[in-house]
């Protein structure tokens, strides 16, 4: 009998199953599952959606359960359950409490391009709101901006201070849901009581001019209190879109440090730490590899270390920079080359589908056939992609979070319930999945 956790054995499973079946069709139908539970001999997949769920079942049952059976060293019965997006409505959860463990002073490796922001982030944990407050932390994505964040939080509660961490789109969403339900008030002191306040990817404020307003008052209280503030962008203060002179000079007047792309020989201490973080052996002229070949995100750097560990279990040889460039070309080079799925991309397929203008579907239009196009959109955008609530409202045309969610919830239900919008929706999925780059 097998006591790993379903999650574990299912990615053991998504290994091999990465190699029995083609690519597209990996990503288009496993991509989004995980091992919920094994027992009574019957092992459950958690699948994103009927669709995936109906699909797999038909097509995929026996591969899996084959892969599976090697897996468990048992016979194996499969189940599927929907997770509901349920991961994907988490997320938008208004707080975030907890701070990333992993995202720690100990585990960020520091060199030239990060010094600064760094050693800066380290003084405002130590004495918060003492020496560069705020702190104005900005570079590219994934070079650290969130773990730095985070560390400062993760310092702060250890000290029981209370420090607070949310992204300016949700701060956003929060004022927007206080103002309706009219608790502006509560909105109010839970942001104006914190020690450090740690506001992540503040560009989001660009052109939000209520909100821009909203938290310039935030920050002056914090400010006048002496607590510490920490904001993060992806661009320096001034190039945030439309933004206010009053708010611009306070972002200014404290500390601005950068985040710039890592060399080659920190990349490589980033992977080394990374690698003995997770018990991997891997040879130095792997990792040089490795860093060689991913220069901008420290982020896709640590995705490629990992996609090169599942190669190597999955194949169970040892890993050599030959094997290293099999596993990364295999996503960079050899894989379809495929359309991502954009919410453009998204809205222009269901317009074809159901035969209409794109501009109708951001439109205001009311009859029967636009208002479920639409309602397929956010769906689909939804379920396909990343964008949150906010993001969907302004691909349709400017529309509110609570609408977009409303409508989600709605489609959902109704595809559940009626095959005939089922069949159609899965068709639009497909398409999606096999349209071609360019
Ligand atoms: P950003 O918020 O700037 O987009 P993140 O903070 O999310 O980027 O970082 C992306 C990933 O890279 C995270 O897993 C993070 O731990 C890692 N990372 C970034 N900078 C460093 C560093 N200097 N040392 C170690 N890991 C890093
Ligand atoms: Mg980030």
């Amino acid at each position: 009998m097998n006591n790993r956790p379903a999650q574990e054995l299912w990615e053991t499973a998504l290994g091999e199953l990465q190699v029995e079946v083609n690519k597209a069709n990996f990503y288009t139908w496993f991509q989004k599952t995980r091992g919920v539970s094994f027992a009574d001999g019957i092992f459950t997949i958690g699948v994103p959606n009927t669709f995936v769920a109906e699909y797999l079942e038909k097509n995929q049952y026996s591969l899996i359960e084959k892969v599976l059976t090697g897996v468990l060293h048992a016979d194996v019965r499969l189940a599927f359950s929907i997770d509901n997006g349920v991961p994907k409505l988490l997320a938008d959860r208004p707080d975030m409490p907890l701070f990333n463990p992993k995202y720690t002073f100990g585990t960020f490796v520091t060199a030239n391009s990060n010094n600064l922001a760094f050693a800066a982030a380290n003084q405002v944990a130590e004495n918060p709101g003492q020496n560069f407050n705020p702190l104005y932390i900005h570079g590219g994505s994934g070079l650290g901006k969130t773990h730095l964040l985070h560390a400062i939080g993760n310092e702060a509660a250890g000290k029981h201070l209370n420090a607070l961490c949310v992204s300016a789109e949700q701060y956003t969403n929060e004022l927007v849901s206080s103002i309706r339900a009219r608790t502006t008030e509560e909105f109010r002191n839970k942001y104006r009581s914190v020690d450090i306040l740690l506001l992540d990817d503040i560009q989001f404020f660009g052109g939000k001019e209520q909100t821009e307003e909203n938290f310039f008052h935030t920050f002056n209280e914090l400010h006048s209190n002496g607590s510490q503030i920490v904001v993060t962008s992806d661009r320096p203060p001034k190039e945030i879109p439309q933004i206010k002179d009053k708010l611009l000079s306070r972002l200014e007047g404290g500390l601005v440090a950068d985040l710039q792309p890592p060399d080659f020989d920190t990349r490589v201490s980033i992977l080394q730490a990374k690698a003995k973080r997770e018990g991997v052996e891997i040879g130095e002229d792997v990792l040089e590899y490795i860093a060689l070949q991913i220069k901008e995100n420290i982020r896709a750097l640590e995705g490629s270390l990992n996609r090169v560990v599942a190669y190597s279990k999955l194949l169970r040889t040892m890993i050599t920079p030959d094997m290293a460039a099999r596993a990364i070309d295999s996503i960079a080079s050899k894989a379809p080359q495929l359309a991502p799925v954009t919410p453009g991309l998204i809205i222009e397929t269901v317009a074809g589908a159901f035969q209409m203008n794109i501009s109708d579907i951001k439109g205001r239009r009311r009859d029967n056939n636009t208002v479920i196009a639409r309602q397929v959109c956010m769906y689909l955008i939804r379920q396909e992609t990343d964008s949150s609530l906010t993001d969907i409202g302004r691909e349709l045309g400017g529309r509110s979070p609570a609408t977009i969610s409303y409508a989600y919830e709605k489609m959902s239900g109704a595809i559940n319930n009626d095959p005939l919008l089922r069949r159609q929706v899965f068709n639009i999925q497909q398409k999606l999945h096999t349209t071609k780059a360019g």
